[in-house]
């Protein structure tokens, strides 16, 4: 079922949904499996599966390093339709720009589109590591709303070489990302908006926003999108702070404030046992006055680990 449809036949119920990393090649997806099975007792109508940008690996090679570019956490449609049929759950893979050509998108939807996948999230993606800004792929899509255009031309029938009198067309419900505290390289907020309001024009369904800590910031943005016409329903993304190192690292790479409550009381702590507690109690008050407010989803970043995810579902729905 499309993500818009749980929200529908919610009827107004706050929907718990999270989204999950691919394990690194060579790994058993097992661990993947163990992380997820305590959370699938809150329901999730849908979990998110990540796509990550290539990367350059050194490789010995006759005593000299030879440099490689590799995808180390390949597999996200795979996953996704090995978790729908493990747990009969709507699975949306994170379709992205970079890295992949149009040709190869289209193979990918289709792809999707044969497994019974019917939501997809379309992101520009970032720069890849060595990159200062992002380069789009030779014959790929260059911003995420040219993908969803893309989507949509699918779902019409049009394919990249030609126009198909389908008899069995896709439908994909598309998902794109929302930044309620501005996208790092927009130069205004403002601005930021009108490109998303694009994404929504071209055919976006729905939006899940970057993480945020402090309420006030979504439900500002979800005003300002009403006002600027955007009227898909906006889901907010949340991660629960879990480490030291994360008050340094969320806003250099996300671009992010953290209120000045949360840091005082990371800082007093003595242990990133504590500070992992101190996340998950900040991560259930921002959680309660969300679904409050009336949030349609509240979407946990899981970054793959369940355990504090699991804490705070446990005291929420
Ligand atoms: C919910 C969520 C899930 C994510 N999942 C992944 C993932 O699985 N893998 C991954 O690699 N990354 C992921 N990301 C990160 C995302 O790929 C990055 O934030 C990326 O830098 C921007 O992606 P976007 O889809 O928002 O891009 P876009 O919407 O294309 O926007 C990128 C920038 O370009 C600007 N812009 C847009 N259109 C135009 C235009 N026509 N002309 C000029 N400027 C324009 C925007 O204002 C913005 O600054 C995710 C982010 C979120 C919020």
């Amino acid at each position: 079922m499309k993500v818009t449809e749980h929200i529908k036949n919610a009827k107004g119920k706050t929907l718990f949904s999270f989204e999950i990393v691919p394990p690194k090649k060579g790994k058993n997806i097992q661990e993947l499996y163990n992380n997820i099975d305590p959370l699938m007792e809150f329901q999730p109508p849908f979990i998110d599966v990540t796509t990550s940008r290539e990367e350059y690996v050194y490789v010995e090679r006759e005593g000299l390093l030879d440099r490689q570019i590799t995808r180390m956490r390949p597999g996200t449609v795979g996953i996704c339709a090995a978790i729908k049929h493990k747990y009969n759950v709507d699975t949306v893979p994170h379709v992205l720009c970079g890295g992949f050509t149009k040709q190869e998108t289209e193979y990918l939807l289709v792809d999707c589109h044969y497994l019974g996948i019917e939501n997809v999230m379309a992101l520009r993606g970032d720069a890849m590591s060595h990159q200062k800004y992002f380069e789009p792929s030779e014959g790929g899509n260059n911003y995420a709303c040219e993908l969803v255009e893309q989507i949509e031309n699918l779902n019409q029938g049009k394919y990249l070489h030609d126009v198909i009198e389908a008899d069995h067309k896709s439908d994909f419900c598309i998902g794109v990302a929302g930044y309620p505290e501005k996208h790092l390289e927009a130069p205004s907020l403002k601005t930021d908006l009108r490109r998303l309001k694009e994404k929504v024009d071209k055919g976006a369904d729905y939006i899940v926003t970057q993480m945020f800590f402090d309420n006030s910031k979504y439900f500002k943005f979800v005003e300002d999108a009403k006002k600027a016409g955007i009227n898909v329903p906006i889901i907010p993304g949340i991660k629960p702070i879990a480490t030291m190192r994360h008050l340094q690292l969320l806003p250099q790479v996300f671009r992010i404030d953290l209120p000045e409550q949360l840091i005082s009381e990371v800082e007093k702590c003595k242990s990133n046992a504590e500070v992992r507690q101190v996340g998950v109690e900040w991560c259930i008050e921002q959680s309660k006055e969300l679904m409050d407010a009336g949030a349609p989803v509240l979407h946990y970043y899981s970054m793959g680990k369940s355990s504090n995810v699991q804490q705070i579902a446990e005291a929420i729905f």
